[in-house]
């Protein structure tokens, strides 16, 4: 099916709910995230939980990159918040390039890397165009700009075909 390819291969509602211990065990080395509305509310600093996440996947083994469309200087100052991570800023999602940067970094390749982020039309839909696996998460923030809600009208609209799928255990 035509909605199959923004389809992510699993789905959380949160970032926070995912086990990346069972991830580790299953093979994957690198991780790379969306910032906003992912890890923390759109443009808001690196919190206590960002932070033990980011520790907590070091002392697990993982090498994490961040990868945003964002302004340098909201990524940069993300990524020293949280401290164990690289970061690609105005990385231009869905577009490939960025994801394949953030694995060179990391020494991984797309089979054993995840994304994880909260939009279907960039970061899902990028992941998947590089050939990565890929997780979507709820967005942390209910609020958001208009351009980004009438996306969510889309979002909303492909998810439904995918839990259905998902219901129908295929
Ligand atoms: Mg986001």
């Amino acid at each position: 099916m035509f909605l199959e390819r923004f389809f992510p291969d699993d789905y959380y509602n949160s970032t926070y709910d995912i086990d990346f211990e069972a991830l580790y065990e299953s093979g994957v080395r690198g991780l790379i995230f969306d910032i906003d509305n992912t890890l923390v509310p759109h443009g808001a600093p690196a919190d206590e939980r960002s932070k033990e996440l980011f520790s907590r996947l070091r002392d697990i083994g993982m090498k994490c990159m961040l990868l945003s469309n964002n302004r340098e200087k909201r990524v940069k100052s993300f990524a020293e918040g949280v401290i164990y991570t690289g970061y690609i800023f105005k990385g231009n999602k869905p577009a490939r390039g960025g994801y394949f940067k953030a694995m060179e970094q990391m020494g991984t390749d797309s089979g054993n890397t995840v994304f994880i982020g909260d939009q279907l039309f960039t970061d899902v839909w990028g992941a998947k165009r590089a050939g990565i696996k890929s997780i979507l998460v709820h967005q942390i923030d209910k609020k958001e700009e208009i351009q980004i809600v009438l996306k969510r009208i889309l979002e909303n609209m492909v998810l439904h075909f995918y839990f259905k799928e998902r219901k129908g255990g295929t």
